[in-house]
């Protein structure tokens, strides 16, 4: 018997050298999946791990895996245990000579790894790399630290093709647990509206919707900045998070689309920002747990805000839209209520806490980590080490202006507006600089300069 561990990140059939390895050969296969109860716990500065938009988009996701394998008379094992206690016992239950996973780069889950090999001293354990566009061996041994130069570092030849793997070998996987009625069960107390759902049908379906149904990736570099509505940018990156989709089929789809609709600049510019989410899962692995440290990955020493009673109600006020800055706000109340936030925004609310507020970078992080519907270790954090100072940002001074930011990317308010519906008494240019809002809370910190 093999066994094939599901992680949240790579919750797919399609493309997944894990699944195709475990398969290779005449051996039955238990696949495995855990929705760990740590899931649920608080962290470090009192969020909860998953908050409900991720926690549905998991479990959509296992629901479609679920089904999937299904449909070619296979079965996913689901157990609501910590993965290091039960693949042990999986393991001598079953005579498990094997166990295949996608490999991870970051502390927490590479300690539940050691664990778990700690705990199946015999078993050969077997890890692919599968979650970025770029195979780590074809990344140069020292990896830049500045984008351009990881850019300029990498060869678009070295782009895998997608792993085809034949679905029928899937009845060759064995029960041991039928849990998925209590999933259906979780699922059905999350009951909120959601633009997103989970799972690898969906995640194609959204490809297929924004490259050849509407052809809205012939104008991606133009509206990528947008930040009302689903169709400025691709909106992938819960499909990534969740591994429902992988870069290289992405990838291989832009090419496609290239070569039967359009070859452009925005074609190019979607390949440039998959780039970015592989340039961060690189440096994960070269700077480890640097990139969770209020030094960041730079080692930089900046002084924050202490954390005190006045300090948590500042951040209290950032993270409920109540800042004062109807952009700030209009922003973080748009995440607060859907998981996801434009990359516009999530730049802007970002400096705001760190460069205006002053406050520990890391806390603004945890807080994405739990409400991002889209969350992924390597992109939240060296995104927020990039906007805090401390990570490779070439410009250590970059701060974003909100008065600015909101007169190039919000003019006519129509963003603010349809989050704050109660300012349309005021005139647009009062409500970007938050001028006569008379009724509108004060501002948390005053912010010099403003635009006439
Ligand atoms: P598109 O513009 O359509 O881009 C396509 C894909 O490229 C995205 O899905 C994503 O995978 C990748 N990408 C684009 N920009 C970035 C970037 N700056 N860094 C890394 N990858 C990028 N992205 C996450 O996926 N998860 C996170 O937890 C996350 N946290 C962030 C925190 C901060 C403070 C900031 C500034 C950015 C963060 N991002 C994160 C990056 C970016 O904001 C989102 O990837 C993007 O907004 C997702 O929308 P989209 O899929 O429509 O993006």
């Amino acid at each position: 018997m093999n066994l094939l561990w599901y992680k949240v990140t790579d919750l797919r059939t399609k493309d997944h050298s894990a699944l195709f390895n475990s398969f290779v050969g005449k051996k039955n296969v238990i696949i495995v999946f855990f929705i760990d109860p740590r899931f649920y716990q608080n962290m470090k500065f009192e969020h909860i791990k998953f908050d409900k938009f991720k926690d549905r988009f998991m479990l959509e996701s296992v629901l479609n895996l679920f089904n999937k394998i299904k449909e070619y008379r296979g079965h996913l094992n689901i157990y609501f245990d910590k993965p290091e206690d039960k693949i042990p016992e999986l393991v001598e239950k079953y005579d498990v000579k094997e166990i295949f996973s996608i490999s991870d780069t970051t502390d927490e889950e590479l300690k539940i790894v050691r664990k778990l090999k700690d705990r199946c001293k015999n078993i050969k354990y077997t890890e692919s790399w599968d979650n970025t566009l770029f195979d780590i061996e074809s990344i140069p041994k020292k990896i830049p630290d500045i984008f351009t130069n990881f850019r300029k570092s990498v060869n678009l030849k070295d782009i895998k093709d997608p792993i085809e793997f034949n679905l029928k070998k899937l009845k060759k996987s064995v029960v041991d647990v039928d849990n998925i009625n209590i999933v259906k069960d979780k699922l059905n107390k999350l009951n909120f509206d959601t633009q997103f759902e989970g799972g690898e049908d969906n995640a194609w379906k959204r490809l297929n919707y924004y490259f050849f149904d509407k052809q809205l990736l012939s104008n991606y570099k133009k509206t990528r900045n947008g930040l009302l509505g689903m169709d400025y940018s691709s909106k992938f990156s819960p499909y990534l998070a969740f591994g429902n989709i992988s870069a290289r089929s992405i990838y291989q789809m832009i090419k496609n689309y290239e070569e039967n609709v359009e070859k452009n600049d925005s074609t190019y510019w979607l390949y440039f920002e998959l780039l970015w989410r592989d340039y961060f899962r690189f440096l994960s692995i070269k700077y480890g747990n640097k990139l969770f440290k209020l030094t960041g990955i730079k080692d930089r020493k900046i002084k924050w805000k202490p954390y005190d009673k006045k300090t948590l109600e500042l951040f209290e006020k950032w993270k409920n839209g109540e800042t004062g800055y109807p952009y700030v706000d209009a922003n973080m109340i748009e995440m607060k209520s859907t998981g996801f936030m434009s990359n516009r925004g999530r730049q802007m609310v970002a400096s705001f806490l760190v460069k205006d507020l002053k406050i520990d970078w890391r806390m603004g992080a945890e807080y994405f980590e739990s409400i991002l519907i889209d969350y992924d270790v390597a992109s939240n954090y060296g995104n927020w080490n990039y906007a805090s100072g401390v990570g490779t940002d070439p410009r250590d001074d970059r701060y974003f202006n909100v008065y600015k930011q909101g007169m190039n990317y919000d003019k006519d308010c129509k963003f603010i507006l349809n989050w704050i519906p109660e300012l349309e008494k005021f005139n647009k240019k009062d409500i970007l600089n938050k001028r006569n809002l008379t009724t509108y809370y004060k501002p948390i910190v005053q912010i010099k300069n403003y635009y006439k």
